[in-house]
């Protein structure tokens, strides 16, 4: 479907599904120690072994009774016939006593209430237990929160430390994950130079290295870092073939515009396919995709807020579904607008912004060169095509830590 106001440039969501339709999904796994498998995907559905809680227990510090021992309308006197710590097995419940016992400890069996301890009046050796206890009350059922031979994640997902407790609670200790993807990354361009090195005449320091290297560390790839690449047919070649051979996804930046210098496109096209995306978006909208020798390739733009965005936007969403995430979407709030923006453009924007005291504030310049910009935004505001913004409004945004975690 082509729009009717710009033909050629292809929506974003569209852009998204057709990439990630032709994204390999991995098969190399792994096993890992639970202790290190945050941010890992989960390449089976661990089954829980055991209930959670394993035994009903105390919600609270108080006294376990049996209701039927109990007064229906008045007071009861009930001693004491033992003391139930959290950890410790308790015995069957005496008739007409009570037990104490504390938060996390085992009802003991024959108990079926525990009367909280400020509710209660101590007697000499007895307690009082006032009218109205109901069955159950303040105990945490066997399996309330999973049940033995349950599913407790699905494969595909991607552990959060949250996850971890899980699959610790029912007692797994290890976990099948998909293997970090190995990622290469390729710097295209005669002008960059390291920082650390002195800025020679018509240098700049190459910081798309850095963020991308940042941005991969954070998903738990692997980097193959292949550094700067000379703007030459033949250097651009090497540099593929050698990503081909050592990585699971390639990822370059600059070069993939049609000047005389740019010689991506052409040397993808000769060393496996290439599709040029024209993406109804701003910054970045010239986004190479194809293969090399049969691995997944990125051409990003080469100036740094454009190859942040389109990182964020497609090779990340790419990358983690090739490691066999499912849920490779990022969540977008909504917020107010916290500025005017009286001209409409075709193009759907993602503007380098503030989140703060629920207003959205774009950075002052949205120059696709300027990194300061995403430094100082906590997320993107996005701007759909053809939309004016008037201060007030409710626009997305998509946090940073939804696009970079
Ligand atoms: P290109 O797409 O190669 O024409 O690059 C577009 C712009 O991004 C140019 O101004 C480049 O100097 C700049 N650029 C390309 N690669 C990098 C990099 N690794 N670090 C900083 N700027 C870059
Ligand atoms: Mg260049």
């Amino acid at each position: 479907m082509r729009s009717c106001d710009n033909p050629g440039l292809m929506p974003m969501e569209q852009a998204l599904s057709r990439l990630l339709e032709r994204t390999p999904v991995s098969d190399k796994t792994e096993t890992v120690a639970l202790m290190s498998a945050v941010g890992r995907v989960l390449a089976e559905a661990p089954a829980a072994a055991v209930a959670v809680p394993p035994a009903d227990n105390s919600s609270m510090d108080g006294y376990a009774v049996a209701v039927g021992d109990l007064v229906a309308d008045g007071d009861t006197l009930l001693p004491v016939s033992q003391r139930i710590p959290a950890g410790h097995a308790p015995q069957p419940l005496e008739p007409g006593s009570c037990a104490r016992i504390f938060t996390g400890a085992e009802i003991p069996p024959g108990a079926d209430a525990i009367v909280i301890q400020e509710n209660v009046r101590l007697q000499g050796e007895q307690v009082i237990i006032p009218a109205g206890v109901k069955a159950q009350q303040n105990i945490r059922p066997q399996g309330q929160d999973i049940c033995a031979g349950a599913t407790v994640l699905e494969v595909g997902r991607r552990l959060q430390p949250a996850d971890l407790g899980l699959l610790a609670s029912v007692g797994i200790s290890k976990v099948k994950v998909a293997r970090p993807l190995r990622v290469a990354i390729l710097s295209t361009g005669d002008e960059l130079v390291e920082p650390g090195q002195a800025l020679g005449p018509g240098k700049i320091y190459n910081s798309n290295r850095y963020l991308l290297a940042g941005l991969l560390a954070r998903l738990g790839m692997q980097l193959v870092d292949l550094g700067q690449v000379k703007d030459s047919a033949e250097d651009t070649e090497q540099a593929l073939l050698q990503a081909a051979a050592s990585a699971d996804a390639i990822i370059s930046t600059g070069g993939v515009s049609v000047g005389e210098e740019d010689h991506v496109k052409a040397a993808v096209e000769r060393l496996g396919e290439l599709d040029l995306w024209k993406i109804k978006i701003k910054p970045g909208k010239p986004l190479a995709y194809g293969r090399v020798a049969g691995v997944p390739f990125f051409g990003l733009p080469g100036n740094p807020a454009s190859a942040l965005i389109t990182f964020c936007l497609f090779a990340r969403p790419c990358l983690l579904r090739q490691q066999g995430a499912l849920d490779v979407a990022p969540l977008m709030v909504q917020a107010q607008a916290g500025f005017n923006r009286s001209r409409a453009i075709v193009r759907q924007e993602y503007l380098r912004a503030r989140l703060a005291d629920g207003k959205v504030v774009p950075f002052s310049n949205q120059s696709s060169g300027m990194l300061s910009s995403a430094s100082w935004a906590n997320g993107l505001a996005v701007v759909p095509p053809d939309t004016r913004v008037s201060e007030g409004d409710l626009i997305g945004f998509i946090p940073f830590s939804e696009l970079q975690d």
